[in-house]
């Protein structure tokens, strides 16, 4: 059993619209505020009880055996299986009480949610962060394969999430991943469906879910009303995590397919209205795109654009001064802007407030001497990155890259003069992960 959204709540009071009156509709997600949280959960015996927060009293709900898995567990690198199916349905591992209350608290956290069960296999480890030691757990059915590989891929991700990107540790004592079928984030908890027969596929869904930790639960976003500001930031974190386990080629391949594809292939208008546009107002391929594909590119776009350190910089100013609050779109432009001493508000207007998508084209091209002349038009709109792909009439190759920057005078068209050492054959504008809607008008023959 997975118990979420189970408790009535206040509704959040912000200084930006008061009272937040939107209804819950089902496709948007949530917002809520932040709050101190004691659970005792009332489970019968041979149930064990995975939740939100610290576990309070593993002394009075646990076997002796299965209480020093447990603790073991907390303080080791190695993946400790608390029980297994048999231990489970055998009657050993709870206290044989009728009922066993299972005791939880988390302090300053925006929802709490819990499971249960009387057969899952339970598996927990621990990983050293900077300043504390985070417990991370699975619980699933006998025979997931991926479940398996869980307690690991989770060892591996929050530490890499708290020493790359965003950056920034972990910020709570625990995770659990729990089998079920959401596919859908809780601070300290997720709920996978899962995907025995593609790892890579698995474990970034995983990624997925762990990296909202940060957007919206670290940040309090409002997930109702702006959408791209936690699913396109775990969407980016997710991409920027695959890199590192399946290698840039496979990362952007997955990228491309999963995300990007069906959007950039896709001529209708509804996906087209601007990220800003209030995820309450969008439905269908509008919805998804926005709060997924655009945003996430825009991200990464801003990315190339600074760099690497910048960026960083600008992203850790934007979180330092809003987590646990309540950021609004402006509050993230404001931030970056402050953080990167740059006025970025050409990049924003340009991802945020348009109707734009990714179509660039070779308007013209002509090799003068050791020079290249290239003149590229921005049909598409967004300020995106691209490469620029020489070959040489001796078959060799070249590539150059440039930022978004080449956008910043002009957001229509771009020359560029690039300094080349033979006779050139073809060049070709190629944008990676930034897919181009028609690809033929990229590519030219001198
Ligand atoms: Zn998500």
């Amino acid at each position: 059993f997975y118990v979420a959204y189970s408790f009535p709540r206040v509704s959040v009071y912000d200084d930006y619209n008061g009272w937040d009156m939107l209804a819950h509709n089902g496709r948007q997600e949530f917002y809520n505020d932040f709050n101190d949280y004691s659970f005792a959960i009332s489970a019968p015996k041979n149930f064990v009880v995975w939740s939100t927060g610290d576990f309070q009293n593993p002394e009075e709900v646990l076997n002796p055996e299965y209480l020093k898995r447990f603790k073991e567990s907390l303080k080791s690198d190695k993946i400790i299986h608390v029980a297994n199916e048999s231990e489970m349905k055998s009657g050993k591992v709870t206290k044989q009480n009728e009922w066993n209350v299972w005791k939880f608290k988390a302090s300053n956290i925006v929802d709490f949610c819990f499971a249960l069960s009387n057969h899952y296999v339970w598996d927990a480890s621990s990983v050293q962060l900077i300043t504390k030691r985070a417990s991370v757990q699975a619980a699933y059915k006998v025979g997931a394969k991926d479940f398996e590989k869980y307690t690991e891929w989770m060892r591996y991700n929050l530490k890499w999430f708290s020493e790359n990107w965003p950056g920034v540790e972990y910020p709570f004592p625990a995770m659990t991943a729990v089998q079920g079928y959401a596919d859908m984030e809780y601070p300290m908890m997720i709920n996978d469906t899962s995907i025995p027969d593609d790892f890579q596929d698995a474990r970034l869904t995983a990624d997925h879910e762990i990296a909202h930790t940060y957007f919206p639960f670290y940040m309090g976003i409002n997930e109702t009303r702006y959408a791209y500001m936690d699913e396109g930031w775990a969407t980016t974190l997710e991409y920027l995590i695959g890199i590192a386990e399946n290698g840039q080629e496979k990362a952007d391949e997955f990228f491309k397919n999963f995300r990007v594809k069906r959007w950039i292939n896709d001529a209708s208008a509804e996906e087209d209205q601007p990220v800003i546009t209030m995820s309450s107002q969008l439905a269908g391929s509008g919805y998804g795109n926005n709060a997924y594909v655009k945003s996430s590119l825009s991200y990464l776009a801003l990315k190339d654009y600074l760099g690497d350190e910048l960026f960083k910089k600008a992203l850790h100013n934007y979180m330092d001064n809003w987590n646990g609050k309540h950021p609004i779109p402006w509050d993230y432009f404001n931030s970056m802007n402050a953080g990167s001493g740059k006025n970025l508000n050409w990049f924003f207007n340009n991802w945020f407030y348009t109707n734009h998508y990714i179509d660039l084209k070779i308007a013209s091209v002509a090799q003068q001497d050791k020079q290249l002349v290239l003149t590229v038009e921005n049909v598409g709109g967004f300020a995106v990155p691209f490469d620029v792909v020489l070959t040489y009439e001796d078959g060799t190759t070249e590539k150059g890259h440039f930022t978004p920057a080449v956008w910043e005078k002009d957001q229509k068209m771009t020359n560029l003069n690039i300094p080349v050492k033979k006779k050139i054959k073809s060049i070709n504008l190629d944008g990676g992960i930034f897919m181009d809607y028609t690809v033929a008008d990229n590519l030219k023959s001198l």
